[in-house]
Order: structure tokens, then sequence, then C-alpha cells
């Protein structure tokens, strides 16, 4: 498996990494306490160019590729996961499937000003009772001569009041099954188009879940994605993806409270020397450190798989899986290395710790990607 990536790659990367460093850090803990998503950060990272980064230059991107999505995702985590998920939907959830299933006009239209940063991008498939059932969803979509009219609801729509663009899945006909789902571009301010409540989390405080609402919303049949019926193909394949992203996003985490840990251990005193000094911490670290490379090796297998093209299917789901695992245990140890101040809020490790569940859960469940992995094995 060659990570190798190309040195323009390496620049975008890096520019995510200083991105992190000098614009996330130092506004990070505050952004949490306040629970406030700063849409300014993501207007900034689009005009670096960090908003289209697979895409072509054609499609106002910078025509990367995916593992170097994957690489800046993890680095934007490292410093501040919330605004890592704000930008994974945005490049993966919504703006993928435009890309991959989108007409010309389509990817002129909404996936350039997505890829070049200027619009920002959400992806609504949940409902109140269509979380992993994805497709026990009430929102419906008829058609009406040039047009569709939208009805029903999303939940903990990432980036919801904020995106421009959102890729919206409603039933065209229920009775058809994963077939009577269809996939619409669906544009803010669009008449009928509103917000429901807004999510309080346990984590990634610093970005937005909103509930959409849709009564009587007028879509251009121009504004469907793929063709009526396929909506269900579009966002299980999209997911995919996805978890590619939430995987580097979990890596992200796992090392950023890693990085911590290991600062706080050599300079935290007791019994005369570092807590480094005593095997228990310093084998604690050993293995947090197994871990991470572990989770990092299978994202970016992931990665190079999605850029290969065929089906990546199952490397998505154990990059996710494992990744998301490993985040939630290398955060639960650097805050047991932190002692009582791990668990104040004094320090960033109990934030990493929080943010770290939420990978085991979206953009399908860990147990779904169990169920894809044994669905592999025992095929
Ligand atoms: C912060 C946040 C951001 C999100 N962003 C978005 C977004 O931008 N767009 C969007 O569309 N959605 C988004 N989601 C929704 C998220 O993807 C769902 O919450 C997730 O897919 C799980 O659905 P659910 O919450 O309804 O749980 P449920 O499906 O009710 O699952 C509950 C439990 O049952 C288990 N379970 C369910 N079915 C099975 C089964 N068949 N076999 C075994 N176990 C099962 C699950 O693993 C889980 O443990 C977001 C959620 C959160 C919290």
């Amino acid at each position: 498996m060659d990570f190798a990536i190309r040195d323009m790659d390496k620049d975008i990367v890096k520019l995510a990494a200083d991105f992190a460093a000098k614009r996330l850090a130092p506004t990070v803990h505050e952004r949490d306490e306040k629970e406030v998503f700063d849409r300014a950060i993501l207007d900034e990272m689009g005009e670096l160019g960090l908003l289209g980064i697979p895409y072509g230059e054609e499609y106002g991107g910078v025509g990367a590729d995916f593992l170097s999505l994957a690489m800046a995702c993890e680095e934007i985590s490292k410093t501040d996961a919330s605004i890592g998920l704000s930008f994974e939907v945005h490049t993966n959830l919504c703006s993928w499937p435009i890309w991959k299933y989108g007409t010309e006009e389509q990817k002129q239209q909404y996936l350039k000003p997505l890829a070049s940063g200027e619009k920002l991008g959400a992806f609504g498939l949940t409902e109140p009772n269509a979380g992993t059932d994805a497709l026990n969803g009430s929102t419906t979509a008829v058609k009406q001569g040039d047009h569709y009219v939208l009805n029903g609801s999303k939940v903990f729509n990432t980036n919801g009041g904020e995106a421009e663009i959102t890729v919206v899945f409603a039933a065209t006909d229920k009775s058809k099954g994963s077939k009577g789902m269809s996939a619409f571009i669906v544009e803010k301010g669009t008449p009928g188009f509103t917000y429901g409540k807004s999510e309080i989390k346990m984590g990634i405080h610093a970005c937005v879940q909103k509930e959409l609402v849709f009564q009587d919303v007028v879509v251009p049949a121009a504004n469907l994605l793929g063709k009526e019926g396929e909506g269900f193909k579009i966002a299980m394949q999209t997911l995919d993806g996805g978890r590619v992203g939430v995987g580097a996003q979990a890596l992200g985490i796992a090392e950023g409270a890693f990085a911590h840990a290991v600062k706080y251990s050599k300079e935290r005193v007791q019994f005369g020397k570092p807590i480094a000094k005593f095997q228990a911490i310093s084998f604690m670290l050993a293995d947090m450190k197994a871990k991470i490379e572990s989770a990092r090796y299978l994202v970016y297998k992931a990665a190079v798989a999605m850029n290969e093209g065929g089906s990546y299917s199952l490397d998505a789901a154990i990059a996710k899986k494992v990744a998301s695992d490993v985040a939630m245990q290398v955060t639960t140890d650097a805050v047991q290395i932190f002692g009582g101040y791990g668990f104040t809020r004094e320090y960033p490790v109990e934030r990493y710790m929080r943010d770290a569940k939420i990978t085991q859960i979206y953009e399908g469940t860990n147990q779904v990607q169990q169920m894809v992995i044994s669905g592999a094995i025992l095929r």
C-alpha cells in the first residue's frame, strides 16, 4: 500500500495544519465553552482552497485527492473536531454526491461554489424515525410537472441553518422501498424551507446541528440528483466516503489528545519525578501510540481505495470503526494520565473525550460498520 502523496498535496495538508495551529487553536476552548459555530472560519478555509481539496479546478477545487482530504481533516481535527466535522460534511457528504452524480450544469451551479468555498454544504438524510433505518423516513417529494414538492423534516443536520446548499433525501415512491428514495439539491431561502431546533450536545460544541423543515417546498426537477429512485444508493455511497472522513476526524482527535498526554506526563511531577517515568504511564502511552498508528494505516488505506475508484465500502467501514474506537480509548486514557485535572475544563483532554464519542455514532453507528464488515466476510 503506497501512502505517498504528491508535493502539491503535501502543501494543502500543511496549509490545513498551519490553519489549525494559527487560526483554530487560539479560540478552540472558548468556542467549545460558548457552544458557537463561527462561520467565518469555514469562509477562511474556503479562501485558502481547503473546501474543495479533491475536486478539479474546473469545479472550483484544487485538484488534490481523497488521501490529502483525509490528512487535512485529520490535521484540523487534531485541534478542533467541530470544525473537522463541518469541513467533512461539506466536502464529503454534500459536495461528493454532486461531483459523482451531478450533471455538468449541476456541477457548475452547485459544486463550483461549494468547492471554491463561496457556499457551505449540508446533507439531510436522518429523520426522527429514520436514523440507522434510513428508509423509514416520512419526507416526501411529489413530482408536479417540471418540479417536485417536498414535505417533511430532517434532524441532526450538520451545518443546518448556515449551509446555502443541502443534498436532501425524500421518498418519491414509498412502495418501491430502496428504489423509492430520491436525492435533491435544495437551496437555502427556497420558500417553505425553514429551520427548527438546534441540538444541545455532549461534544463537538463548536459546530451546529439543526432540524430542517420542508413545507410545500418547490424544487425544480433540474435539481434531482442522479435518476429518480437512486437516492438510497447515492446516500449509501456518499456515506462510504463520509466514513473515511469520520475515520480521519477520529484519528486527529486521538492524536491531539495523545500529544497533550505526552507533554503533561513529562511535566507533572509526583513522588519526585515526572509521571512519564512510571511504567504504568509510559506503557499506557505506548499502547495509545500503537493504536493511533493502526488507525492511521486503516484510514489512509481507505482513502487510497477511494482514490482508486472501485468499491471501498469495506475499507471505509473498517477504518471508521477502528479509528473511532481508538479515539474513544486514547482520549479516555489521556484523561486518566491527567488525573483529576483531566476531568476539569482547565485542560483540553476532557473536550477530546467528549468529541471522540460521536465518531462512534454518526455516518453509520459502529454497529452498522459491524454489519457492513460481517456482511462482506459472510457473503
Ligand atoms: C452531532 C451529530 C451530527 C449529525 N450530522 C448529521 C448530518 O449532517 N446529516 C444527517 O443526515 N444525519 C446526521 N446525524 C445523524 C446520525 O447519522 C444518526 O444519529 C446515526 O445514524 C444514528 O441514528 P439514530 O440516532 O437515529 O440512532 P438509531 O438508529 O435509533 O440507533 C440506536 C441504537 O440502535 C442500534 N441499532 C439500530 N439499528 C440496528 C440494527 N439493525 N442492528 C443493530 N443495532 C442497531 C444503533 O447502532 C444504536 O446503538 C448526526 C448526528 C449527530 C449526533
